[in-house]
């Protein structure tokens, strides 16, 4: 497939600008060259906020209703657009088409619960006079908007998690400062050219193209940004925690997702929920499955089902219907996957299938036997691997699954709702799924993790509150 490459802009406050510097967007399966974006500058970015100071003035006195309808114009305009957005997911990402096509889904989805949540950002009143002395004041608190968001975001949802971000803040009254992904940044431009189209007031939203390492510091530690919503991965937002300063902060961070088996659950719908959540998006999903722990009784049986089910995979072009997964982000990406697992099994794992590279393609791989110590235990590995574990029981496998830094989603497969519940109260997690995958989400949930796993929570209404602070009314009244 070929495309024009024709040199995006970027929208600076309300403005499309290009710069003589430009970074090249390449598809991740060929290498070729898609389009080019804007390099910007630190110039730039300070520009930026210092429009946005004047784009937070005009959203925060923007009324509710309006903020809805400009909200979901931009729905309006994805959904009429809708194949054009899920084509520049599946050319500039490592998604497939079809995968694409439900990201653009989502990322509607999204938009208009973030318009219909503008009307419900609520306060209360407070009855002061549970305190004596303060019999004669009422009062309430109700929440204003914080100001200027920085948003940063990650390559493997490069539509919807933008919109995750952007939705909320403008819902809430914000100004907001989008620094995408530099390997993604066409569909995070598309979203602005949906609000732009959506007649969203200039200097409210900007999409700074450009490197983290460049821009990344400014947008972090300026003082009048007064909260960074970060997506990516934990060294980035452990750095960008660092220096952050007195501001609000969200991080959602990687996770290397466990899923428990047992002896009485569908063995189908386990296999097919399992194999999905591994290899979905290549394995390039914060709450893809990466380990999973079998009751030792149906071991056997499930590990038969699982890699006869991942070899049904088809790996190939992105922009085929027929195709199940693409290639990694990056030929890069996927010879760092490919260490991981040349590591384990010179550790002594057993490799069942898979375990093969070709570019940028990592094929549906599935390891047993992997002694824990090995990195591809402990760490995300951000790839289509999954490591299967034979556990005696219940208590073994919440054990197993919890022995690890990270805590953002998890699934069990069992009938049994004593173990179910067992599981739910035990398991270090921000999200437990019964007879689901960890891969389960939708975009009202509140979503986010624990340990390494995060900071906050997303999922419209609750990024909504942490991008918002309650301010407290008292009235003294006299006699
Ligand atoms: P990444 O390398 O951490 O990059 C994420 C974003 O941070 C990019 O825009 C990057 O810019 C920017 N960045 C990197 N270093 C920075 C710095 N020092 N200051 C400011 N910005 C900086 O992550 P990724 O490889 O794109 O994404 C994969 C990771 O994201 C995985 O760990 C995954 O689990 C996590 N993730 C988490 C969730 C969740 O909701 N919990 C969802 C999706 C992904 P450049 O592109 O210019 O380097």
């Amino acid at each position: 497939m070929t495309t024009q490459v024709i040199g995006r802009k970027m929208y600076l406050a309300g403005k499309w600008v290009k710069r003589d510097r430009i970074i090249e967007v390449r598809d991740p399966q060929d290498n070729s060259l898609i389009d080019t974006v804007p390099a910007a500058s630190v110039e730039d970015m300070i520009q930026c906020i210092e429009e946005a100071k004047e784009g937070a003035r005009v959203a925060a006195s923007m009324p509710v209703y309006k903020r809805m309808e400009i909200i979901h114009k931009a729905a309006d305009y994805i959904e009429a657009n809708d194949e054009k957005f899920a084509r520049t997911i599946a050319r500039e990402g490592s998604k497939t088409i079809r995968e694409a096509r439900k990201e653009v889904k989502r990322c509607i989805q999204t938009l208009r619960i973030s318009a219909e949540e503008a009307r419900r950002i609520n306060g209360e009143t407070i009855p002061f006079d549970q305190m004596e002395g303060s019999e004669n004041r009422v009062g309430y608190y109700y929440r204003f908007p914080i100001g200027i968001v920085g948003a940063i975001t990650p390559f493997n949802d490069p539509l919807n998690l933008v919109a995750h971000k952007v939705g909320p803040a403008i819902a809430a009254g914000n100004a907001i400062i989008v620094k995408p992904s530099t390997l993604t940044p066409l569909s995070a431009l598309l979203l602005a050219e949906a609000f732009d189209e959506a007649g969203l007031p200039p200097k409210i939203l900007s999409v700074v193209t450009g490197y983290g390492s460049e821009i990344g510091d400014v947008l972090v530690t300026h003082p009048d940004i007064r909260m960074i919503s970060f997506t990516g991965g934990v060294e980035a937002g452990e750095e960008i925690i660092r220096k952050a300063g007195l501001k609000k902060i969200s991080m959602e961070l990687g996770s290397n997702s466990p899923v428990i088996v047992l002896e009485d659950a569908d063995l189908d719908e386990a296999v097919e929920s399992t194999v999905s959540g591994a290899f979905w998006a290549a394995g390039q999903n914060c709450i893809g499955v990466q380990r999973v722990y079998v009751q030792e009784s149906i071991m056997d049986a499930f590990q038969k089902k699982f890699v006869e089910r991942t070899n049904q995979y088809c790996v190939g072009d992105k922009q085929s219907e027929l195709t199940d997964m693409g290639p990694l982000i990056t030929e890069k990406e996927a010879i760092r996957v490919e260490h991981l697992v040349n590591e384990a099994v010179e550790a002594g794992a057993i490799l069942l299938t898979g375990g093969k590279r070709s570019g940028a393609f990592y094929w549906p791989t599935v390891l047993t036997n992997v002694p824990e110590e090995c990195r591809i235990a402990k760490e995300e590995v951000f790839g289509p691997i999954v490591l299967l574990y034979p556990v005696k029981d219940l208590d073994t496998a919440i054990e197993k699954s919890n022995a690890v830094n990270y805590g953002l989603q998890a699934g069990i497969f069992t009938n049994n709702l004593q173990k179910a519940y067992k599981a739910i109260e035990k398991m270090d997690v921000g999200g437990i799924m019964i007879n689901d995958s960890s891969d389960y989400r939708i975009d009202a949930m509140p979503f986010g993790g624990v340990k390494k796993s995060g900071l906050g929570r997303e999922g419209i209404k609750f990024a909504i509150q942490e991008m918002t602070e309650p301010k407290v009314v008292c009235f003294k009244l006299c006699n």
